[in-house]
């Protein structure tokens, strides 16, 4: 039996049946690690004891005919901005190298409590910042599908990783796209849950009101099971919501309905016409009609919409995101985080980044800042703090940032709007497959481009699905799932139908 091959559910089966034990299986993972991921390079970090000890918790439970939860035992991959209580945490930039967390990630904690086992750290574009994983200060990550291909981004690290089958899911993170691109480009599930539904305590902030964590997996139900198990209200993240059923009433209604077939036609679908766009890829549009011609197929009620201020999403969300990135990112200063040879930081000093000959030419506190952050952050993480304290600042503000904010308002009337007359809607996840390695590289507009179908929901703080809906070649083609508020059940399970 292939081992790294099967979902969630099987190996689950497969533990509990005892075909093989958790031990057997982490060090499949770590074998095939060590022998795939020298071309893929989707890991950074790779967590060899803790991961063979985890496994062996969950084997001696098993021995004791203990039940065990879902994810007892299973592999998974963590992007590197996640926090994980001992192991460097990186988020791709040589400013965090030696950053050590000190404290576990809410959803972290929920998987520890499961007994997952974490397999190791993934790449991503530093700070989360970029559409191809090409960002990172350490790696750069290929696509398993064609080693040429970038895997998308920012985590690119988590979907090659499960497309490769180097772990059974992974979690990411998305704050413009950057869990629904790379699975769409990298042929696998990617979930960003709705603004609230998971705990951002742990997660290296990059645009607060923006950011979520999310799963990424080899089917919708792998995605759904690892999001059950990472959602919920954080006493320590203030905007996180529980998601109980009298809350949000209308979140397990579509589960019901779409196991019976015959009810298929109480769905309504939504096809937006702002996203099918002149200049994308026609062979996408084909694959991506298709399966939308597969529901209307199975009875479903397809619906052109509109989504007017589409074309405006973009700019806005680049405006907002790189203004929250300013602000945040101000806290990498060399004395509270900032690169340095040893992270034990009882002297704040110990912390400065820079060694040796350039320290000298450090006199103030002011070189301390433009050295550690002129030498830590890389180019795209500069133009970005740059941007967005020009947006922040008086005079610029009103004309930049308040009337991103406006226009953020407005998409999400627009969904609003939709959702009174649809349940979900279906869009091309991207209007191209994944690109070239260092193709978009120079030309930072043609990168922010391809994320063009993605940030509207992240402004609009709604749950997207990326699902695997065909090929071009060899490349995986993604179809993109949007669902109301906390209806993550809804496309999880529209995404289902797909599949089956
Ligand atoms: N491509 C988006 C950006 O560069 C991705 C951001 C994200 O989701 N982390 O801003």
């Amino acid at each position: 039996m292939n081992l790294t091959s099967l979902t969630i559910t099987q190996t689950h089966q497969g533990l509990l049946k005892k075909k093989f034990s958790a031990l057997e299986l982490a060090k499949a993972y770590l074998r095939r690690i060590e022998k795939e991921d020298k071309k893929i390079c989707s890991f950074l970090t790779v967590f060899k004891q803790s991961a063979l000890s985890q496994a062996k918790i969950t084997d001696d439970l098993i021995l004791q005919n203990r039940k065990i939860p879902l994810l007892a035992g299973i592999p998974c991959a963590i992007k590197d901005n996640i926090l994980v209580k001992g192991k460097r945490c990186t988020a791709g930039s040589k400013i965090l190298e030696n950053y050590t967390a000190s404290y576990d990630a809410t959803s972290i904690e929920f998987l520890k409590a499961q007994g997952a086992v974490i397999l190791g750290k993934t790449n991503l574009d530093e700070f989360g910042h970029g559409s191809s994983c090409e960002n990172s200060a350490f790696i750069k990550t290929r696509n398993p599908h064609d080693l040429s291909k970038v895997p998308g981004g920012s985590s690119g690290g988590s979907a090659a990783a499960v497309a490769a089958d180097l772990c059974c899911c992974a979690l990411g993170s998305d704050t413009g796209g950057s869990i629904r691109l790379p699975a769409s480009f990298c042929g696998v599930v990617g979930l960003k849950p709705t603004y609230g539904a998971v705990s951002r305590y742990g997660l290296i902030a990059m645009a607060s009101s923006l950011d979520q964590i999310g799963p990424l997996a080899k089917n919708a139900e792998d995605a759904k099971i690892v999001f059950q198990a990472i959602s919920g209200k954080d006493p320590f993240d203030s905007t996180s919501v529980e998601l109980d059923k009298k809350i949000h009433p209308v979140k397990c209604r579509f589960a019901a309905i779409s196991r019976t077939a015959k009810l298929f036609n109480r769905v309504k679908i939504g096809i937006p016409k702002e996203y099918f766009v002149k200049g994308m890829n026609p062979k996408v549009e084909k694959i991506v009609r298709n399966a939308i011609k597969k529901y209307e197929e199975m009875g479903m009620k397809i619906e052109e919409i509109s989504l007017p201020h589409t074309e405006y999403a973009l700019a806005a969300y680049y405006l907002i995101m790189a203004s929250e990135v300013s602000a945040n990112l101000a806290r990498y200063d060399g004395i509270r985080f900032g690169s340095s040879k040893t992270n034990s930081g009882i002297n704040p000093f110990g912390k400065l980044r820079v060694d040796g000959e350039r320290s000298r030419t450090i006199k103030n506190l002011l070189d301390v800042y433009l050295q550690t952050r002129g030498e830590g952050f890389g180019e795209e993480v500069r133009r970005r703090i740059m941007l967005g304290t020009y947006t922040l600042s008086a005079g610029y503000y009103e004309a930049y940032y308040l009337r991103a904010q406006k226009i953020r308002t407005l998409i999400k009337q627009d969904f609003d709007k939709a959702f009174q007359k649809i349940d979900v809607i279906l869009t091309p996840a991207s209007p191209v497959p994944a690109f070239g390695l260092g193709e978009k590289t120079t030309d930072p507009l043609a990168m922010y481009l391809s994320d063009i179908f993605m940030v509207a929901a992240n402004l609009a703080g709604l749950p997207a699905l990326s699902m695997p809906c065909g090929k071009i070649g060899k490349l995986p083609v993604g179809l993109q799932i949007i669902g109301k508020p906390f209806n993550e059940e809804t496309i999880l399970e529209t995404g289902k139908i797909l599949e089956n």
